[in-house]
């Protein structure tokens, strides 16, 4: 087959919020008192990336590699699945050339959260911040996301040869 310069992809991940705990957003404590209901630590960026990078990569979805009926990913931090992630598209010989990412949540605010996500996604993925983006809006109170009862992420990803 012709080798494939360029591939994209992207991911979506919504989990629903409970009292107690806390909120990891791209590997960031982004609330304490507030957790997503989940298997590992339900970080819903995390998750839309992984399934951006294995979408991109035509490698599947992320309930394929990291089945939330395995005892192995209980509690998991989320960086781990990125981390396995990446090392699989790097064996292939690609690498990511730039990530858009949205969240949509009606609590906590992001907006001073911004920043540090992006740098901490950088991190996750080798890149420089320039090549990460991150959005955050609220769902004008609209639906279980707008009364604050669940929140959502995309992610979309470049990856080059
Ligand atoms: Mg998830």
């Amino acid at each position: 087959m012709t080798p494939i310069p360029y591939r994209i992809g992207h991911g979506y991940d919504l989990h629903r919020l409970q009292a107690g705990g806390r909120l990891m957003l791209a590997g960031i404590e982004a609330a304490q008192g507030l957790s997503p209901v989940a298997h590992s630590d339900g970080d819903v960026v995390l998750h839309a990336l992984v399934d951006a990078l294995l979408g991109a990569m035509g490698l599947g979805d992320i309930g394929e590699l990291f089945p939330n009926t395995d005892p192995k990913w209980k509690d998991a931090p989320s960086r781990v699945f990125v981390e396995e992630v990446i090392k699989r598209i790097s064996d292939r010989g690609y690498r990511v050339l730039n990530c858009d990412v949205t969240i949509l949540a009606e609590r906590p605010k992001l907006k001073l959260l911004k920043s540090s996500m992006r740098e901490n996604i950088a991190r996750l993925l080798n890149v420089e911040p320039e090549r990460i983006n991150v959005k955050a809006g609220t769902n004008e109170g609209v639906d279980a996301i707008g009364r604050g009862e669940a929140i959502a992420a995309h992610a979309v990803v470049l990856l080059a040869m």
